[in-house]
């Protein structure tokens, strides 16, 4: 088995402020921690479920976080931004037997966690993607899909996990934390790690086609901007028009013409 991690930073365990996910702030340090931790404890399980190869992408910020010595020997770790539109699971392709999300979190507009968003919070008030609200786990989820790779596991918030059984609901999932107005509530970080490498495991072990999501023939996107001038400006991407003055449409038959519009327009 090939398997693909895919790390964020605001659903790992007890993250409550952005000065913890940011690494220029003393608070940093100890989430950097729990985040290496909890990736390493999904390596752990996949290899308890005999996977052969692992691949890990750091998908937080500067793309810079994991502690690679934290992981098990034999994981290729991605580090930093390639600039590849398929952004937080870059270099995944019908190879891999799996894709896992670790450490991910709630959508913009959800009130699961203190830190739920979607991609740029400056810039964007939504995405919709036929007409669906997206979080990073669904517009990165579509990815496997195309590919036909099941999405297996996520670990993150619980509103994130709640989205997770109504979008893909053979999909094994730890909830690390839930999110109450501007704080947390939170398993304990040793908790956390075992039951992500217990969760791994089994889900590894299961039938992966019960999580490969359907794949849509065609896509309609609309991107709402917080500022007309945004709008204005995508709105000059090929195929996308404006349909009112903050927001852009697009539609296509190729998820990776979505990947691309939001590469270069968000
Ligand atoms: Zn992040």
């Amino acid at each position: 088995m090939k398997i693909y991690i895919s790390a964020d930073m605001e659903g790992v365990t007890g993250v409550t402020h952005w000065d913890e996910v940011d690494h220029d702030k003393s608070e940093y340090g100890q989430f950097q921690k729990q985040m290496s931790l909890e990736v390493a404890a999904a390596c752990e399980g996949a290899l308890d479920a005999n996977a052969k190869e692992i691949w890990v992408k750091d998908a937080h910020y500067s793309g810079r976080n994991i502690l690679a010595g934290t992981l098990p020997k034999g994981v290729k770790l991605i580090r930093g931004w390639s600039g590849h539109p398929y952004s937080m699971v870059q270099e995944l392709d019908d190879s891999f037997d799996a894709l896992m999300m670790v450490g991910y979190h709630s959508r913009a507009g959800q009130g699961g966690n203190p830190l739920a968003h979607t991609l740029s919070s400056s810039k964007l008030d939504f995405i919709t993607i036929n007409d669906r609200q997206i979080s990073e786990f669904f517009l990165h989820g579509n990815i496997a899909a195309k590919h036909g790779v099941p999405v297996v596991f996520l670990s993150g918030d619980v509103g994130l996990c709640e989205e997770v059984q109504e979008v893909s609901p053979g999909t094994a999932t730890v909830a690390t934390m839930v999110g109450v107005g501007n704080s947390t509530i939170s398993i304990h970080p040793l908790d956390a790690l075992k039951a992500i490498r217990g969760k791994v495991k089994s889900a590894l072990s299961g039938e992966l086609s019960d999580c490969l999501w359907d794949h849509p023939k065609s896509f309609i996107v609309h991107i709402g901007f917080n500022k007309q001038q945004l709008a204005y400006r995508a709105s000059h991407y090929p195929g996308a028009n404006l349909i009112d003055p903050k927001t852009i449409a697009f539609t296509t038959n190729d998820y990776d013409q979505v990947m691309q519009l939001i590469l270069f327009v968000v």
